[in-house]
């Protein structure tokens, strides 16, 4: 299973095993960047108590991503622990099964073309999230760190963070997601309501460097007391 190689292999056919996999060296390389990913935000404790989840794209066409199962601690994720899934969220590889809100990284994945989605359960992203709720989202302005995200050259740049009310169907918070991610071009993220981030990039470089530049910008607003007046 681990050697199976390319799509195109004609023996995997013959061993039963479904041939529209992706290439298993694209998909042994964004699981071993997701587990770092994983630890690092564990230590940061933006994904504690088995919260979040991580998904990379491995194949565009057809639409296949690797993610994590639902259910584990992020900050000590094993490579046999993360699945390949296609674009009904059905696993083509692995074991385990995928979180419910495997839904929203499709959604986003095909919404605005990410190469990679990062979801996030922070203390910062959940006092913001319900605290502007009534706003539909919070505006950051004014920042240097706003630099750090993707086509964003200046600290005068409005950036956007919608707020959606949090929802256990994630059948219906996908189709609000993808409505979301059509109104509001340009974003880099948004919050579910008490919930938490969900951000995403070209590739996984980008969407960590966006996670923490958003997460970091959650916890300056908390932390001067400006979100408050909001
Ligand atoms: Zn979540």
């Amino acid at each position: 299973m681990k050697n199976t190689k390319t799509r195109s292999r004609p023996s995997s056919a013959r061993r039963g095993i479904r041939t529209a996999r992706t290439d298993s060296h694209t998909y042994s390389d964004a699981v071993a960047d997701l587990v770092e990913i994983g630890k690092g935000f564990y230590a940061r404790g933006w994904v504690l108590g088995t919260s979040g989840n991580f998904s990379a794209v491995i194949s565009r066409e057809p639409l296949r991503l690797a993610i994590t199962s639902t259910g584990l601690d992020k900050g000590s994720l094993a490579p046999q622990q993360f699945l390949e899934m296609d674009e009904a969220a059905n696993v083509v590889r692995g074991d385990g099964r995928p979180s419910a809100e495997a839904l929203l990284h499709l959604a986003i994945a095909r919404g605005v073309d990410a190469g990679a989605v990062l979801h996030t359960h922070s203390v910062w992203s959940t006092v913001l999230s319900g605290s502007h709720a009534s706003q539909g989202g919070i505006a950051l302005e004014g920042f240097e760190m706003l630099k750090g995200l993707e086509g964003v050259r200046t600290h005068k740049h409005r950036e956007w963070l919608p707020i959606l009310e949090n929802s256990q169907d994630m059948i219906e918070l996908g189709e609000r997601v993808s409505k979301t991610l059509r109104d509001t071009p340009g974003i880099h993220g948004f919050l579910l309501k008490e919930h938490g981030l969900y951000t995403w990039g070209a590739g996984l470089q980008e969407a960590k460097r966006h996670v923490e530049i958003l997460e970091f910008l959650m916890e300056v607003l908390v932390r001067s007391g400006a979100a408050q007046s909001a």
